[in-house]
């Protein structure tokens, strides 16, 4: 089966590893060559060209991993659309924004192509793996045609409804991931000033009611032992997060902690930049009370920040 993937980022590029070989035929594209270059030295059973539009040309399958639904959608018009046989499938493992993909597909389908939104979670190590989750939006005889793709980096594959359907469920997951991030950080900050080791806050709360995947996984490995390691970025969560609220403002569902944690982000990533990690966004909470989780000694704390207006502002329009 000839297939197409686009994006090899940090995620994208251990998933297509998978379809690297038969019964797959895949051809692989990256906005810098180089990234393609290299995977193609080491899966020579793939091949890369120079343009995306070349990439999909003759494809069954054609599999996106992008930043967002925006770059999705600029490539395709910048020629991946005309270049799609009719008949052809575009799955999208971008965590995108549901509206757009509504779009993407009705634009597709016009031209006789199939789409499904296809968004992934299990991380990095989950992608080289295989057993990432991906949750499926679209009609359910397409996602049994893409099975055997979704499957070859996927172990859970998940229907989620119509097309937009996974989107809006991947969204929401993460707001989920950023809330504990965020409120792990606060709690364990807290806990340091009141003379609570973060290591000893953790042993218990991990074996308590407060524990999630934030406190018994991401704050042992990464924080306390300060590695910090760039998996997914704070940009990518923060524009989860964004769709996440946007999602439940459109649904007009009063989302005061999800609108709040949205512009939260927005401000870590704008502090930390493009290619700071998501567990990174804790150092802002270290900068404002000036502990270092993880027994660091203390700093002096920086000024608070500035206040949440544009959350509290949506709020009332909410309520
Ligand atoms: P990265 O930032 O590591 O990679 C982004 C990829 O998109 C790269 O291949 C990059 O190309 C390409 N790209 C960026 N801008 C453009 C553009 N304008 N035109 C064409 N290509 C572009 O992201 P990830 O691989 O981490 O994430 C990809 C998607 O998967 C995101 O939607 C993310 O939210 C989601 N995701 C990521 C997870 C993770 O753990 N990393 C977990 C679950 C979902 P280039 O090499 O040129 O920069």
């Amino acid at each position: 089966m000839n297939v197409s993937f686009l994006g090899l980022g940090a995620i994208g590029a251990p998933m297509a590893r998978h379809l690297a070989t038969p019964p797959f035929a895949l051809t692989v594209w990256n906005r810098t060559a180089e990234r393609a270059r290299r995977f193609v030295e080491s899966h020579p059973a793939a091949r890369t060209v120079d343009s995306p539009a070349d990439a999909v040309r003759g494809a069954a399958i054609v599999v996106t991993c992008l930043p967002s639904s925006r770059e999705v959608a600029a490539l395709l018009d910048a020629g991946v659309r005309d270049a799609l046989a009719p008949g052809a499938l575009l799955v999208d493992c971008t965590s995108g924004d549901p509206a757009t993909s509504r779009r993407i597909a009705a634009e597709l389908a016009a031209r006789g192509v199939a789409f499904l939104d296809a968004p992934v979670s299990g991380g990095v190590v989950g992608a080289e793996k295989g057993t990432l989750t991906v949750m499926v939006g679209g009609d359910a005889a397409v996602l049994e045609r893409a099975r055997p793709v979704l499957g070859a980096f996927g172990e859970k594959i998940v229907h989620c409804g119509d097309v937009g359907a996974g989107d809006a469920l991947k969204a929401l997951n993460n707001a989920l991931l950023a809330i504990h991030v965020w409120t792990t950080a606060e709690a364990l900050a807290t806990l340091e000033k009141a003379g609570v080791r973060a290591d000893v806050a953790l042993d218990v709360i991990n074996t308590s009611s407060g524990r999630s995947n934030a406190s018994m996984n991401l704050f042992p490995d990464r924080v306390l032992t300060r590695a910090f390691p760039r998996t997914f970025r704070l940009a990518l969560l923060d524009k989860d997060i964004g769709i996440a609220a946007d999602v439940a403002r459109e649904q007009r569902v009063p989302t005061p902690v999800i609108q709040l944690t949205a512009e939260l982000f927005r401000l870590a990533h704008a502090a930390l930049g493009e290619e700071a990690d998501h567990v990174e966004a804790t150092r802002l909470i270290e900068d404002w009370s000036g502990v270092t989780i993880g027994g660091a000694p203390a700093r002096p704390a920086s000024p608070p920040p500035p206040p949440p207006s544009e959350a509290t502002a949506m709020l009332e329009q909410d309520l």
